[in-house]
């Protein structure tokens, strides 16, 4: 059963109640669940999403561009700027918000099998999330990658090289180009994680997708997969995304209301 979106007033909040008993009654009954969630559920935290409505990229159109890795890899001045920015990021001082603590409480609760995440923040871990039942396809934020020779070292202690007056620091072993472990446009996601993914999404019963537009290749692709082996799907988004029509519950609330209501209690 496909169910149209929430269009607001009387009509449509009956509606995202109606949708809200039926995904209950899918989260409660699913032998494996599996999530997969996006930045959608950390705006909540204070940390903008990509092309939400005040989406770092809506309304910096350029900034989408200068984010693959061919321009950051080129150009020195992106990349002092890239430092700047990671200076700054709300993640450092976010907290998880009740969207995070309700994926926690589920996996708790015994009836979370996987969290597969698009975000880098370490929200997902920070609210209690078993790291290892954490798959973070676009990689993470709190970690730095050696371009060049793969050294990786936490996120912090490279910081703390910027904020001593190093614009653009380098590798300290081989000299090479530092980076977030976060995956750029133009970068390969981990094979190891995209496979874990798979694994998961076919394995599962019910997928959960909450706070993702389903726009970023080749998280999306899980979608159809997953549909395709017969697991049922539950979107949470405020806006619709290109896979709607084969969700058996499509829910327009807040996240943070609605995941929530969605833990049995
Ligand atoms: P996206 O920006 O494409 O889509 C987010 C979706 O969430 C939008 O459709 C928006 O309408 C919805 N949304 C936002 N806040 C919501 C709320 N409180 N309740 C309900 N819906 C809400 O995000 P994406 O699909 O994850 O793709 C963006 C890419 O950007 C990912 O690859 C991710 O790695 C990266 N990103 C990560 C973070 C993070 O780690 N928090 C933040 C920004 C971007
Ligand atoms: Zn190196």
């Amino acid at each position: 059963m496909a169910s149209s979106p929430c269009t607001g007033g009387l009509a449509g909040e009956t509606r995202w109640v109606e949708d809200l008993d039926g995904a209950r009654g899918l989260v409660a009954r699913a032998g494996s669940v599996v999530a997969l969630t996006g930045a959608g559920i950390s705006t909540d935290s204070g940390i903008p999403d990509f092309r939400g409505p005040q989406g770092v990229w809506t309304r910096n159109p350029e900034a989408e561009r200068l984010s693959d890795i061919s321009h950051y890899l080129a150009d020195p001045e992106i990349r002092r700027r890239s430092w700047a920015s990671r200076l700054d990021a709300p993640a450092w001082t976010a907290e998880p918000n009740p969207g995070h603590r309700a994926l926690a409480q589920l996996e708790q609760a015994g009836r979370l099998d996987w969290l597969l995440t698009q975000n880098i923040d370490g929200l997902h871990q920070l609210a209690g999330n078993s790291p290892e039942r954490v798959v973070e396809l676009h990689g993470t934020m709190r970690d730095c990658i050696c371009m060049d020779c793969g050294d990786r070292r936490p996120m912090p202690d490279v910081l703390d090289r910027v904020r001593a007056g190093e614009a653009d620091p380098s590798c300290e072993i081989c000299g090479g180009i530092l980076k977030s472990a976060t995956v750029s446009f133009g970068q390969q996601l981990d094979p190891e994680n995209l496979h874990a993914a798979e694994l998961a999404v076919r394995a599962a019963d019910l997928l959960l997708t909450v706070g993702t537009s389903l726009g970023v290749y080749p998280v999306a692709a899980l979608v159809p997969i997953a549909v395709r082996l017969g697991a049922d799907l539950v979107f949470v988004n405020s806006e619709p995304t290109p896979f709607d029509d084969l969700a058996a519950h499509v829910i327009r609330g807040n996240i943070s209301d609605v995941l929530p209501a969605l833990v049995p209690a």
